[in-house]
């Protein structure tokens, strides 16, 4: 006799509740395929079909779901929004859109331009990723939208600030920040923007949802490059936007993005998906192996400095451990012998490697006085703990071993 299984795929999603959140990252987001595909296919399909006229209308004035052109979503970017979703809220109890964008530069532009106008001012502090802090800082001034700057781990000071300011209508939040590693408190400062009528936006990049969840803090949106650990691999540049307001992400916010046409592709969006499947295995082994570097250099008679919250003498230790399950895969040290040194012992390095990004399995370090932050005066960039002798790192999941051996050999 011919009897009929419901398809496991189906199954997943209508019967059974995961409780693990590794369980969620491997599955969540997961539609069975058509073709019996075990993994969500590449659609490269720039346009989709209509069975005659009248779906094309009802697809148009959103009567009937289904996609209608890329721009505006396909299958394989919504597996990979549905993943973020779900592992942004997991265990919250509560209900977020994602819209997935082609860097975290894009999310963060949709972001502004939708929820900003002229005349608006955004509160956010000192150390933030380079491109939001230009986009910030030398964009959205001519569309009359201006930053007020301050040190946010300063709590008083954000009260005042926001007490004086009425025109702040968004606190824009990145912790752990780049390049500092500096925290802020997220629960405090997302209390104080609903005290102050402001909407509250936080940059998760280099914690993860599997570190910290600002939505637990009740923030109105979470902001992401998903170039770094979430695709895991450096092999797409990608972002994402989520907000917990579900009529404006699906309508204002929606239209914004649609027409600014930041949007990701396929390509990008199936390689996120099978990053973000071990994304626990792979954060776990990342922050075991930057602690144990992060001693291993606060012991070295050639280090001045480590910054890493996960150090008990680091001024941010207490609001990482609050917020965060482990202090993360990111450090920075400081050279004794400065500008020289920073550069000898790039060249040094055997294992580990010399570039900008982060997010990856593989080791990274970049010396930001030779490199990014070349071109920036040395006194405004001191000001920003950005000294001659400062080395960045990512801390990857090669074995310890022959992570601290690199470093030995080249700090010689
Ligand atoms: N936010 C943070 C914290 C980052 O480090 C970066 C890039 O390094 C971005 C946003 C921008 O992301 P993307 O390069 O994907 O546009």
């Amino acid at each position: 006799m011919n009897k009929s299984y419901p398809r496991q795929d189906d199954n997943l999603n209508n019967s059974i509740k995961l409780t693990g959140w590794g369980s969620v990252a491997v599955h969540a987001g997961h539609k069975k395929d058509p073709m019996y595909a075990h993994q969500v296919p590449i659609y490269a399909s720039s346009t989709y079909v209509f069975d005659e006229a009248e779906q094309g209308m009802r697809r148009f004035s959103g009567k009937e779901e289904g996609y209608i052109y890329s721009r505006w979503g396909n299958p394989t970017m919504t597996e990979a929004e549905e993943k973020i979703v779900a592992l942004e809220t997991f265990g919250l109890n509560m209900q977020a859109k994602g819209i997935l964008h082609s860097s975290g530069m894009a999310a963060i532009t949709t972001l502004m331009l939708a929820t900003l106008k002229p005349g608006d001012k955004i509160l956010t502090h000192y150390s933030l990723y380079g491109g939001t802090n230009e986009l910030v800082n030398k964009v959205l001034p001519d569309l009359n939208i201006t930053a007020v700057i301050a040190d946010l781990r300063d709590l008083n000071k954000a009260a005042d600030v926001l007490k004086s300011e009425p025109a702040i209508k968004m606190i824009y939040l990145e912790t752990p920040a780049n390049p500092t590693i500096q925290c802020v408190d997220i629960e405090e400062l997302a209390r104080m923007g609903k005290q102050y009528n402001c909407i509250v936006a936080c940059d998760n990049t280099f914690a993860t949802p599997y570190l910290q969840q600002p939505f637990q803090y009740d923030v109105d949106f979470i902001v992401h490059s998903t170039t770094k650990f979430l695709n895991g691999h450096g092999t797409a540049i990608g972002g994402i936007l989520l907000g917990k307001d579900l009529d404006f992400m699906n309508t204002h916010c929606t239209k914004v993005h649609r027409l600014l046409g930041g949007n990701s592709n396929s390509f990008d969006a199936f390689l996120l998906i099978q990053g973000m499947k071990t994304l626990e295995l792979r954060m776990e082994r990342h922050c075991h192996n930057a602690m144990e570097v992060a001693n291993f250099l606060a012991a070295h008679p050639a280090v001045a400095k480590v910054n890493y919250t996960g150090l008990a003498n680091h001024p941010d230790h207490y609001t990482a451990m609050k917020q965060m399950r482990h202090p993360g895969a990111m450090l920075s040290f400081e050279l004794k012998e400065g500008l020289q040194a920073g550069i000898d012992f790039m060249n040094k390095l055997k294992m580990c490697v010399r570039t900008v990004s982060l997010g990856t399995c593989d080791t990274l370090l970049s010396h930001p006085a030779s490199m990014t932050h070349y071109s920036v005066p040395k006194e405004e960039r001191e000001k920003y703990g950005i000294t001659d002798g400062l080395i960045r790192m990512n801390v990857g999941v090669e074995n310890i071993q022959d992570i601290l051996s690199d470093l030995e050999q080249a700090l010689q």
